[in-house]
Protein backbone atom coordinates (compact mmCIF):
# COMPACT_ATOMS: atom_id res chain seq x y z
CA UNK A 1 0.00 0.00 0.00
CA UNK A 2 1.25 3.54 -0.82
CA UNK A 3 2.52 5.60 2.00
CA UNK A 4 0.55 8.22 1.38
CA UNK A 5 -2.42 6.30 2.38
CA UNK A 6 -0.61 4.34 5.01
CA UNK A 7 0.22 7.54 7.05
CA UNK A 8 -3.51 9.38 6.16
CA UNK A 9 -5.04 10.70 8.78
CA UNK A 10 -8.14 8.76 10.06
CA UNK A 11 -9.82 11.47 11.61
CA UNK A 12 -9.84 13.43 7.97
CA UNK A 13 -12.71 12.54 5.60
CA UNK A 14 -12.19 9.20 4.10
CA UNK A 15 -9.74 8.86 0.88
CA UNK A 16 -12.84 6.96 -0.89
CA UNK A 17 -15.01 10.44 -0.59
CA UNK A 18 -17.80 8.93 1.05
CA UNK A 19 -18.06 11.68 3.46
CA UNK A 20 -17.40 9.90 6.53
CA UNK A 21 -14.46 9.89 8.82
CA UNK A 22 -11.66 7.86 7.38
CA UNK A 23 -12.20 5.59 10.82
CA UNK A 24 -15.10 5.00 10.17
CA UNK A 25 -15.48 3.90 6.74
CA UNK A 26 -12.63 2.25 4.72
CA UNK A 27 -10.01 2.18 7.51
CA UNK A 28 -9.17 -1.43 8.67
CA UNK A 29 -6.07 -1.46 11.42
CA UNK A 30 -2.89 0.34 11.16
CA UNK A 31 -2.21 1.58 8.10
CA UNK A 32 -4.80 -0.64 6.40
CA UNK A 33 -7.51 0.64 4.21
CA UNK A 34 -10.43 -1.27 2.11
CA UNK A 35 -12.84 0.09 0.27
CA UNK A 36 -15.32 -2.68 -0.31
CA UNK A 37 -17.29 -3.23 -3.48
CA UNK A 38 -20.75 -1.94 -3.93
CA UNK A 39 -23.61 -4.28 -3.15
CA UNK A 40 -27.16 -4.59 -4.82
CA UNK A 41 -30.02 -5.11 -2.25
CA UNK A 42 -31.38 -7.93 -4.34
CA UNK A 43 -35.24 -9.14 -3.16
CA UNK A 44 -35.13 -12.32 -1.77
CA UNK A 45 -37.80 -13.65 -3.87
CA UNK A 46 -37.40 -11.26 -7.84
CA UNK A 47 -40.64 -9.89 -9.04
CA UNK A 48 -41.36 -12.63 -11.82
CA UNK A 49 -41.16 -10.20 -14.31
CA UNK A 50 -38.80 -10.09 -17.56
CA UNK A 51 -39.07 -7.25 -19.97
CA UNK A 52 -37.89 -8.48 -23.43
CA UNK A 53 -34.80 -6.64 -24.12
CA UNK A 54 -33.37 -6.31 -20.97
CA UNK A 55 -30.39 -8.41 -21.19
CA UNK A 56 -30.52 -8.87 -17.06
CA UNK A 57 -34.15 -10.51 -17.63
CA UNK A 58 -32.92 -13.81 -16.49
CA UNK A 59 -32.98 -12.59 -13.20
CA UNK A 60 -36.70 -12.48 -13.66
CA UNK A 61 -36.59 -9.18 -11.74
CA UNK A 62 -37.33 -6.36 -14.47
CA UNK A 63 -39.38 -3.03 -13.54
CA UNK A 64 -40.89 -0.87 -15.45
CA UNK A 65 -40.43 -0.21 -19.48
CA UNK A 66 -37.44 -0.63 -21.65
CA UNK A 67 -35.40 2.30 -21.56
CA UNK A 68 -32.17 4.05 -23.28
CA UNK A 69 -29.04 2.97 -21.31
CA UNK A 70 -25.79 4.77 -22.57
CA UNK A 71 -23.74 1.61 -22.52
CA UNK A 72 -20.88 3.72 -22.00
CA UNK A 73 -21.83 6.00 -19.50
CA UNK A 74 -22.81 9.75 -20.25
CA UNK A 75 -20.95 11.16 -17.78
CA UNK A 76 -17.68 9.72 -18.22
CA UNK A 77 -18.30 10.58 -22.33
CA UNK A 78 -19.46 13.83 -21.18
CA UNK A 79 -15.68 13.92 -19.84
CA UNK A 80 -14.38 13.06 -22.95
CA UNK A 81 -16.72 16.09 -24.43
CA UNK A 82 -15.64 18.75 -22.94
CA UNK A 83 -15.09 20.80 -26.69
CA UNK A 84 -18.08 19.34 -27.88
CA UNK A 85 -16.08 16.69 -30.05
CA UNK A 86 -15.56 13.18 -29.37
CA UNK A 87 -13.29 10.95 -30.85
CA UNK A 88 -13.84 7.21 -31.07
CA UNK A 89 -12.88 4.27 -33.27
CA UNK A 90 -13.23 0.38 -32.57
CA UNK A 91 -17.39 0.77 -33.77
CA UNK A 92 -18.87 -1.05 -36.08
CA UNK A 93 -20.71 2.32 -37.64
CA UNK A 94 -17.28 4.24 -37.76
CA UNK A 95 -14.54 3.56 -40.29
CA UNK A 96 -11.83 5.27 -38.86
CA UNK A 97 -12.17 7.90 -36.22
CA UNK A 98 -15.39 9.50 -35.70
CA UNK A 99 -16.63 12.83 -34.07
CA UNK A 100 -19.82 12.40 -32.50
CA UNK A 101 -22.53 13.24 -29.87
CA UNK A 102 -22.65 11.67 -26.72
CA UNK A 103 -26.41 10.41 -27.57
CA UNK A 104 -24.99 8.23 -30.46
CA UNK A 105 -23.58 5.76 -27.65
CA UNK A 106 -27.59 4.58 -26.44
CA UNK A 107 -29.57 1.93 -27.29
CA UNK A 108 -32.50 -0.31 -25.30
CA UNK A 109 -31.09 -3.06 -23.57
CA UNK A 110 -31.79 -2.52 -19.87
CA UNK A 111 -35.60 -2.37 -18.28
CA UNK A 112 -36.14 1.36 -15.88
CA UNK A 113 -35.13 -1.15 -12.80
CA UNK A 114 -32.50 -2.74 -14.15
CA UNK A 115 -30.71 0.81 -15.84
CA UNK A 116 -31.14 2.83 -12.30
CA UNK A 117 -29.91 -0.45 -10.04
CA UNK A 118 -26.45 -0.53 -12.40
CA UNK A 119 -25.96 2.96 -12.33
CA UNK A 120 -23.73 3.30 -9.48
CA UNK A 121 -21.02 1.76 -11.41
CA UNK A 122 -21.73 5.00 -13.82
CA UNK A 123 -21.15 7.09 -10.95
CA UNK A 124 -17.72 5.07 -10.06
CA UNK A 125 -16.45 5.50 -13.65
CA UNK A 126 -16.99 8.84 -13.88
CA UNK A 127 -15.22 9.94 -10.09
CA UNK A 128 -12.48 7.34 -11.20
CA UNK A 129 -12.11 8.98 -15.12
CA UNK A 130 -12.68 12.63 -13.61
CA UNK A 131 -9.97 12.31 -11.08
CA UNK A 132 -7.66 10.96 -13.69
CA UNK A 133 -8.37 13.89 -16.11
CA UNK A 134 -8.07 16.34 -13.00
CA UNK A 135 -4.64 14.90 -11.95
CA UNK A 136 -3.04 15.45 -15.49
CA UNK A 137 -3.99 18.61 -15.88
CA UNK A 138 -2.66 19.39 -12.44
CA UNK A 139 0.73 18.45 -13.70
CA UNK A 140 0.10 20.66 -16.92
CA UNK A 141 -0.78 23.96 -15.06
CA UNK A 142 2.13 25.64 -14.16
CA UNK A 143 0.34 27.43 -11.84
CA UNK A 144 -1.32 24.50 -9.84
CA UNK A 145 -0.19 24.47 -6.15
CA UNK A 146 1.56 21.70 -5.79
CA UNK A 147 -0.52 18.97 -3.92
CA UNK A 148 -0.18 15.16 -3.25
CA UNK A 149 -3.39 13.75 -2.40
CA UNK A 150 -4.61 10.11 -2.61
CA UNK A 151 -7.76 8.29 -3.17
CA UNK A 152 -9.82 5.17 -2.80
CA UNK A 153 -11.62 3.05 -4.98
CA UNK A 154 -13.24 -0.47 -4.72
CA UNK A 155 -11.13 -2.14 -7.99
CA UNK A 156 -13.39 -4.39 -7.94
CA UNK A 157 -16.47 -1.85 -8.62
CA UNK A 158 -14.66 0.04 -11.39
CA UNK A 159 -14.01 -3.85 -12.75
CA UNK A 160 -17.96 -4.51 -13.20
CA UNK A 161 -18.49 -0.89 -14.72
CA UNK A 162 -16.12 -2.21 -17.53
CA UNK A 163 -18.09 -5.48 -17.30
CA UNK A 164 -21.16 -3.68 -17.71
CA UNK A 165 -19.84 -1.52 -20.42
CA UNK A 166 -18.51 -4.55 -22.30
CA UNK A 167 -21.70 -6.14 -22.35
CA UNK A 168 -23.80 -2.73 -23.26
CA UNK A 169 -21.54 -2.79 -26.81
CA UNK A 170 -22.31 -6.18 -27.78
CA UNK A 171 -25.64 -7.17 -26.76
CA UNK A 172 -26.61 -3.64 -28.54
CA UNK A 173 -24.89 -5.07 -31.50
CA UNK A 174 -22.31 -2.63 -31.62
CA UNK A 175 -19.17 -4.57 -31.84
CA UNK A 176 -17.27 -5.43 -34.87
CA UNK A 177 -13.97 -7.67 -36.64
CA UNK A 178 -13.52 -6.70 -39.52
CA UNK A 179 -16.32 -4.60 -40.32
CA UNK A 180 -18.30 -7.85 -39.75
CA UNK A 181 -20.73 -7.79 -36.43
CA UNK A 182 -20.09 -10.08 -33.91
CA UNK A 183 -22.88 -11.86 -32.44
CA UNK A 184 -25.25 -10.05 -29.80
CA UNK A 185 -24.55 -13.11 -27.25
CA UNK A 186 -22.82 -12.89 -23.85
CA UNK A 187 -21.93 -15.89 -21.26
CA UNK A 188 -25.08 -15.76 -18.69
CA UNK A 189 -22.34 -17.08 -15.85
CA UNK A 190 -21.55 -12.58 -16.40
CA UNK A 191 -24.72 -12.05 -14.91
CA UNK A 192 -24.25 -12.96 -11.33
CA UNK A 193 -20.68 -11.25 -11.66
CA UNK A 194 -22.06 -8.49 -12.65
CA UNK A 195 -24.79 -8.06 -9.38
CA UNK A 196 -22.00 -9.16 -7.24
CA UNK A 197 -23.28 -12.60 -6.67
CA UNK A 198 -20.30 -14.27 -7.50
CA UNK A 199 -16.41 -13.40 -8.07
CA UNK A 200 -14.44 -12.95 -11.27
CA UNK A 201 -11.86 -15.63 -11.01
CA UNK A 202 -8.45 -14.87 -10.88
CA UNK A 203 -6.75 -13.36 -13.97
CA UNK A 204 -9.92 -12.33 -15.32
CA UNK A 205 -11.48 -8.81 -15.04
CA UNK A 206 -8.94 -5.69 -15.31
CA UNK A 207 -6.14 -5.35 -16.51
CA UNK A 208 -3.70 -2.48 -17.60
CA UNK A 209 -1.37 -2.27 -20.47
CA UNK A 210 1.52 -0.54 -19.92
CA UNK A 211 3.54 1.18 -23.60
CA UNK A 212 6.81 1.90 -22.88
CA UNK A 213 7.65 5.86 -23.73
CA UNK A 214 3.98 6.47 -24.43
CA UNK A 215 3.35 10.10 -25.35
CA UNK A 216 0.61 11.34 -23.16
CA UNK A 217 -2.62 11.20 -24.96
CA UNK A 218 -4.59 14.60 -23.94
CA UNK A 219 -6.94 14.67 -26.66
CA UNK A 220 -10.69 13.46 -25.47
CA UNK A 221 -10.44 10.35 -27.22
CA UNK A 222 -12.21 7.02 -26.42
CA UNK A 223 -11.39 3.69 -28.23
CA UNK A 224 -13.13 0.74 -27.25
CA UNK A 225 -11.23 -2.40 -28.99
CA UNK A 226 -13.65 -6.22 -28.59
CA UNK A 227 -11.65 -9.31 -28.97
CA UNK A 228 -13.80 -12.41 -29.76
CA UNK A 229 -12.96 -15.69 -29.24
CA UNK A 230 -11.91 -18.11 -32.61
CA UNK A 231 -13.74 -20.68 -31.18
CA UNK A 232 -17.80 -19.23 -31.00
CA UNK A 233 -16.89 -15.83 -31.97
CA UNK A 234 -18.21 -14.05 -29.59
CA UNK A 235 -16.74 -11.36 -27.37
CA UNK A 236 -14.28 -11.94 -24.41
CA UNK A 237 -12.78 -9.31 -23.42
CA UNK A 238 -11.89 -5.81 -24.90
CA UNK A 239 -9.69 -2.72 -24.75
CA UNK A 240 -10.66 0.48 -23.21
CA UNK A 241 -8.65 3.76 -24.30
CA UNK A 242 -10.21 6.46 -22.71
CA UNK A 243 -7.42 9.98 -23.28
CA UNK A 244 -4.82 7.47 -23.39
CA UNK A 245 -5.34 5.36 -20.31
CA UNK A 246 -5.06 1.87 -21.62
CA UNK A 247 -6.86 -0.66 -19.94
CA UNK A 248 -7.93 -4.14 -21.23
CA UNK A 249 -11.07 -6.14 -19.90
CA UNK A 250 -10.76 -9.94 -19.71
CA UNK A 251 -13.47 -12.50 -19.02
CA UNK A 252 -10.75 -15.14 -20.48
CA UNK A 253 -8.18 -15.80 -18.19
CA UNK A 254 -4.95 -14.44 -19.38
CA UNK A 255 -2.64 -17.04 -19.75
CA UNK A 256 1.47 -16.22 -19.67
CA UNK A 257 2.76 -13.12 -18.29
CA UNK A 258 2.87 -10.22 -20.22
CA UNK A 259 5.73 -7.95 -18.33
CA UNK A 260 3.30 -5.33 -20.11
CA UNK A 261 -0.14 -5.81 -18.97
CA UNK A 262 -0.62 -5.08 -15.07
CA UNK A 263 -3.81 -7.23 -14.06
CA UNK A 264 -5.46 -5.10 -10.84
CA UNK A 265 -3.23 -2.70 -10.29
CA UNK A 266 -3.76 -1.74 -6.12
CA UNK A 267 -2.04 1.86 -6.96
CA UNK A 268 -1.97 4.28 -9.67
CA UNK A 269 0.65 7.00 -8.77
CA UNK A 270 1.19 10.20 -10.83
CA UNK A 271 4.18 11.79 -9.57
CA UNK A 272 7.20 14.37 -10.87
CA UNK A 273 9.61 15.71 -8.51
CA UNK A 274 7.37 17.77 -6.07
CA UNK A 275 3.78 15.85 -6.05
CA UNK A 276 1.93 12.86 -5.91
CA UNK A 277 -1.54 12.36 -6.86
CA UNK A 278 -2.33 8.71 -6.17
CA UNK A 279 -5.47 6.02 -7.06
CA UNK A 280 -5.77 3.16 -5.10
CA UNK A 281 -7.91 0.45 -6.14
CA UNK A 282 -8.17 -2.05 -3.13
CA UNK A 283 -9.14 -5.36 -4.19
CA UNK A 284 -11.11 -8.39 -1.75
CA UNK A 285 -7.92 -10.75 -2.13
CA UNK A 286 -5.04 -8.02 -0.82
CA UNK A 287 -2.64 -10.35 -2.62
CA UNK A 288 -2.76 -7.76 -5.83
CA UNK A 289 -0.85 -5.40 -4.98
CA UNK A 290 0.89 -4.22 -8.15
CA UNK A 291 1.51 -0.43 -8.35
CA UNK A 292 1.73 1.39 -11.95
CA UNK A 293 3.98 4.63 -11.71
CA UNK A 294 3.65 7.40 -14.10
CA UNK A 295 6.14 10.46 -14.27
CA UNK A 296 4.97 13.63 -15.09
CA UNK A 297 6.48 16.54 -16.33
CA UNK A 298 5.30 20.18 -16.32
CA UNK A 299 6.01 21.53 -13.25
CA UNK A 300 9.05 21.67 -11.67
CA UNK A 301 10.43 22.28 -8.44
CA UNK A 302 10.93 25.69 -7.33
ZN1 LIG B 1 -14.40 5.19 2.87
ZN1 LIG C 1 -34.61 -5.84 -16.40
Amino acid sequence: MNQLLRNYDVYLPCPCGSGKKGKFCCWISSGKWHKKKSHFLLPARPAENAVDRCYLKSTLDCGGNISREHYISEGVLKQLNENNVLQADGLLWIDGTANLPTSAFTSKILCEKHNSLLSMFDDTAIKFFKLLTEFENAFKDPHAVPKSEVYLFAGEDIERWMLKTLIGFVVSGNTSKDRQPLPKTIDESWIPILLGQKDFEDRVGLHYKITKDKKIVYENSFAFLPYSSEKDGNVKAAQFSLKGWDFEFMMIPTLGLDPNVIYRPRSIILRNSIMEKIIELSWDDPKYESVLIFDRVGQTAQ
